[in-house]
């Protein structure tokens, strides 16, 4: 029950998460038309925020996103310094690691003072390898996680998720993409002259030749692992990606590389262990490299890979170097982004994942963790659980048999929200507060060593793959959705905030993981997790005729001149986006209707209805503002639409938005024939 005043409260907040956006609809007094929502949303909803919001030097993109983890950041960073000022407060094995890591990666002095020491016993294995030894040394990269070239990793079998296996994936390039190896277009052209300077002042630190011929060998060298690559649009499919091969059948399938020596180095094992093979290719490739490239340019590519993995934690030349490569030339940065933010970054890696990403989740979840939004999340995925129940049983091309499959599936699917049950302690690794790059090589061996540890134990459950400081959401293997604490915050969650506002932010984003449970690649795994077709064959082509049409209209949008969106390479962000705002307009309707039949109102908040407030909440989550460059890297390398295309595919789609605000056939936020997955 919600007492009448605390709907009042809900509606002023709403009013000030809107401000902009009804600015921008209503008082428009200048001599351009007022945008209208049924031509353009984005511009509707977002055009003023755009014009009078800046890029800072330091920052490639700005938005919802972005602005609440540069929020969590803040909290953080005062968080760190109250710790390490403080060994009172260290009051965790984790917390305790996580303070000298934090103070290692402050004291700029002492990064200079220890210059390579940290990675020297590596680079000494790269300079000393012979033909014999490079098994071994590839192997003891891989322990450090440094791909060079092959990502090696324990985790669940995609056939049977109950289970861990060794896996190993192609990796280890140094241009964005290995399409990049052939393309000749400007910016590829730009970022490569890039490459080759950061490359160069690598190879310098580590003692090697650094001249036009090494770089030309390093890139060529690079470039027959990039023809061995598979493309990210083939490594949508799971099952091209599924090789399990046994040591002998490896050591048949790619000669030239002593599969056994590497797998027993890497492993522990005398005899290797079995693995899956993500490319096969790939590693025919790696094979034919270690027996016939010169050793020369293995130790050239080796000591770059790994110098590229520690660079950001050694001495300030070779960080800036990184800096100048991955974040001016790719992203177009001018400035790098307060130490602090990077350390943290540094720690906990982009989406949590990092080795003690987690301990800054616990510092994190102790300050800004709510049970409340914990609580009124389950609540919401509840609603848009219900909402793709609707739709799966509602769908005129699915068949009654896939229909039962799906919902057993969508039943089964565990939600992980918040904070996980039980934390990482970190047991036996060595952090020291004055030796930056060391904590990060000891703590990639150490969680290596972990992960090799689960090769005969059942899959952990409850273990995270992210951190609750986190402003994202993941739709995890074995049939899981993901919602840290960071990111149950305004202004995707606010527990004063009215239902409309939430179910089409956070709401959005909850329907959006779902989905991908079902998306081209998702919908290939069963309600376990585990890769195997249960879909007619019916059903699957009606599912591929609609998935087909949805690449078709991303494809059209053309966010900079020349550089359009690739709808294949984000056909399954772009399906769980129309899903997800379809079952997520579901999930609003099944909670109005609750309170209706709680005898509560459901009023017009500064004269929007609930359902024009769904869809101006959700632009919202979505506005961004971007440097080209990093537009561009984000169309060739990423998976997600940019913002803007993330309203306008969705809203255009949707016969509910049209009926919210009025729009007529004919206006261009109504497709004349929408694609509707769910
Ligand atoms: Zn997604």
């Amino acid at each position: 029950m919600k007492p009448l005043l605390k709907t009042l409260a809900r509606a002023l907040f709403t009013a000030a998460l809107l401000t902009p956006a009804l600015v921008t609809a209503t008082s428009s007094q200048a001599s351009a038309p007022a945008p209208n929502a049924c031509t353009d949303f984005d511009d509707y909803v977002n055009g003023t925020w755009k014009a009078t919001t800046e890029l800072p030097a330091d920052r490639a993109r700005v938005g919802s996103f972005d602005q609440l983890a540069r929020g969590n950041d803040k909290l953080l960073a005062a968080a760190l310094a109250e710790l390490a000022a403080r060994p009172g407060l260290q009051s965790t094995p984790a917390l305790t690691r996580l303070a000298a890591y934090y103070r290692s990666g402050m004291d700029l002095a002492a990064i200079d003072k220890a210059g390579l020491a940290a990675v020297a016993p590596l680079l000494q294995r790269v300079n000393a390898v012979t033909r014999e030894g490079l098994p071994a040394l590839l192997a003891e990269l891989a322990r450090h996680q440094v791909a060079a070239p092959l990502s090696l990793f324990v985790a669940p079998d995609a056939k049977d998720v109950r289970r861990n296996v060794l896996t190993a994936t192609q990796a280890g390039l140094g241009l964005p993409d290995r399409d990049d190896y052939a393309k000749t277009d400007a910016t590829t052209l730009r970022i490569k002259a890039a490459y080759r300077q950061h490359a160069a002042k690598l190879l310098t630190a580590a003692d090697l030749p650094a001249d036009g011929a090494a770089l030309e060998a390093l890139l060529a060298f690079e470039s027959r692992l990039a023809d061995a690559s598979m493309t990210r649009v083939q490594r949508r499919d799971p099952n091209a990606s599924y090789n399990p091969f046994t040591v002998a059948e490896l050591q048949a399938h790619a000669p030239g590389l002593d599969w056994k020596a590497l797998l027993a180095a890497y492993s522990g094992r005398a005899a290797g262990v079995p693995l899956i093979l993500g490319q096969p290719l790939f590693a025919q490739a790696v094979a034919e490299l270690a027996r016939d490239a010169p050793l020369a340019t293995w130790r050239s590519y080796l000591s770059v890979r790994l110098l590229d993995a520690t660079a950001q934690h050694l001495p300030r030349a070779l960080a800036q170097s990184y800096f100048n490569y991955h974040s001016v030339a790719q992203r177009g940065l001018k400035a790098p982004p307060p130490r602090v933010e990077q350390v943290i970054l540094q720690i906990g890696g982009a989406t949590g994942g990092a080795p003690m990403g987690e301990a800054l989740g616990q510092l994190f979840a102790a300050q800004a963790f709510s049970p409340l939004a914990q609580q009124r999340a389950f609540q919401m995925i509840g609603d848009i659980r219900e909402g793709m129940r609707q739709r799966v049983k509602a769908s005129p091309w699915m068949s009654p048999a896939t229909q039962t499959l799906a919902l057993e599936k969508l039943d089964a699917m565990v939600a992980k929200i918040g904070v996980p049950e039980r934390w990482k302690t970190f047991d036996g690794l060595d952090i020291q507060a004055d030796d930056y790059a060391g904590n990060l090589l000891r703590s990639l061996a150490w969680v290596n060593a972990e992960r090799l540890a689960d090769l005969d134990k059942p899959v952990d459950r409850i273990r995270w793959n992210t951190s609750p400081h986190i402003v994202n959401a993941f739709a995890g293997g074995g049939n899981q959705i993901i919602f840290p604490a960071g990111i149950l915050q305004p202004p995707f969650f606010d527990a004063s905030a009215d239902d409309a506002s939430n179910y089409g932010a956070i709401g959005m984003i909850i329907g959006h993981e779902i989905t991908h449970h079902f998306d081209d690649r998702g919908r290939q795994f069963d309600s376990v997790g585990n890769l195997r077709d249960w879909w007619t064959a019916a059903d699957a082509a009606a599912y591929k005729a609609r998935a087909d049409r949805t690449a078709a209209l991303y494809s059209g949008y053309e966010p900079l001149p020349g550089e359009r969106i690739n709808g294949r390479q984000t056909l399954g962000e772009n399906l769980s986006d129309l899903g997800g705002m379809q079952i997520a307009y579901v999930g609003l309707q099944i909670a109005l209707e609750r309170q209706r039949k709680a005898g509560l109102a459901t009023p017009l908040i500064e004269g929007r209805t609930p359902e024009q407030r769904f869809f101006m909440s959700n632009a919202v989550v979505w506005r961004s503002k971007q440097r080209d460059e990093a537009l561009i890297n984000q169309l060739r390398t990423g998976q997600h639409s940019p913002g803007r295309f993330r309203v306008l595919g969705p809203m255009s789609n949707m016969a509910s938005f049209a009926q919210a605000f009025g729009c007529k056939a004919g206006d261009a936020m109504v497709a004349a024939e929408p694609i509707v997955v769910w």
